[in-house]
């Protein structure tokens, strides 16, 4: 839908964070399809990795509720905080397991054999819902995004975006290469990872997906934005997310979407992008808003 904006441009947004399970967004996205391959593989207990904040490993708790599965969650002891994610993961029974940053790969690979030892058929999800299920996910929201065009004889000239693992960026890439669609930029902001990295394991993800290697120059992910880091940037952040929320009802975090939207609209201004249509996903985080609460008010 249509919403306003402060730059000159028509600025739509894709509400992902309404996406109907498990409380929404990309994670909710990916973790239905990841489900679909668990019940194939008639496991009967889920396995995944996560920060205690994290809208993975609550969406995925909540969709092992819903199965009638066991779900572990194994996260590092550096991140333990409270917030309203671990709150809905512990409401949804699922079993935290924590352990040292360092020591994460073991940890899984221990739990998924005491399982095994145990009796049940473990499933793994890697952490964020990365690799081809997850870009899969966001082929397919891609062809939502063209459904939308089609019915609405437009076109969308950018596609912004809160870029993490990469996933949602690698679907949205091969959801356009696919189609064949060409007079369009897909733009992730990157929340967190650096350059060359970040834009690198957009591009294995791609490879992985598609089978065969793309043209870098497809994968726009956009490092200026990062604003010291995972979390950071509270005061640049803060007021956009203000607004938004008095402006269009849309609520963001700090973490995710507001950064995104921040750097949306400084790269719109950077480069003078006027008279465009521009489509804004929302990728999620609703309990990251009301987490940010005290510090917005
Ligand atoms: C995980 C997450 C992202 C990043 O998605 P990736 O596919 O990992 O790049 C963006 N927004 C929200 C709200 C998320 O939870």
């Amino acid at each position: 839908m249509m919403i306003r904006s402060s730059t000159d441009n028509q600025l739509y947004i894709k509400r992902d964070d309404l996406y109907p399970a498990v409380l929404g967004g990309n994670k909710a996205r990916k973790g239905e399809l990841f489900f679909c391959d668990l019940r194939k593989k008639n496991a009967d207990y889920v396995v995944t990795y996560g920060t205690s904040t994290s809208n993975h490993c609550r969406a995925i708790a909540c969709l092992a509720a819903q199965e009638g599965i066991g779900c572990r969650i194994i996260s590092p002891e550096e991140s333990q905080c409270a917030s309203y994610n671990q709150d809905v993961v512990i409401l949804a029974g699922a079993e935290i397991v924590t352990c040292p940053i360092l020591k994460v790969s073991e940890t899984i690979e221990r739990n998924l054999q005491e399982l095994k030892a145990a009796g049940h058929n473990p499933y793994f999800i890697p952490g964020g819902g990365h690799g081809n299920i997850g870009t899969q996910a966001y082929v397919e929201a891609y062809q939502e995004i063209l459904d939308y065009e089609t019915h609405h004889n437009m076109h969308f000239d950018y596609i912004f975006f809160a870029s993490g693992t990469g996933t949602t960026h690698a679907g949205l890439v091969c959801g356009k290469l696919a189609n064949g669609v060409s007079d369009q930029e897909i733009i992730g902001i990157s929340i967190a990872r650096p350059n060359p990295r970040g834009k690198q394991v957009v591009l294995d993800s791609i490879t992985q997906y598609c089978g065969k290697s793309v043209n870098p120059e497809e994968v726009n992910f956009l490092d200026d934005y990062i604003l010291g880091g995972y979390g950071k940037g509270e005061m640049q952040i803060l007021p956009v997310i203000r607004r938004e929320l008095l402006n269009n009802g849309v609520p963001l975090d700090v973490t995710y979407t507001g950064k995104a939207f921040y750097g949306m609209e400084q790269y719109l201004i950077k480069h003078r992008i006027r008279n465009k249509r521009i489509l804004f996903i929302h990728t999620g985080g609703t309990p990251l808003f009301f987490g940010d609460m005290e510090r917005l008010k």
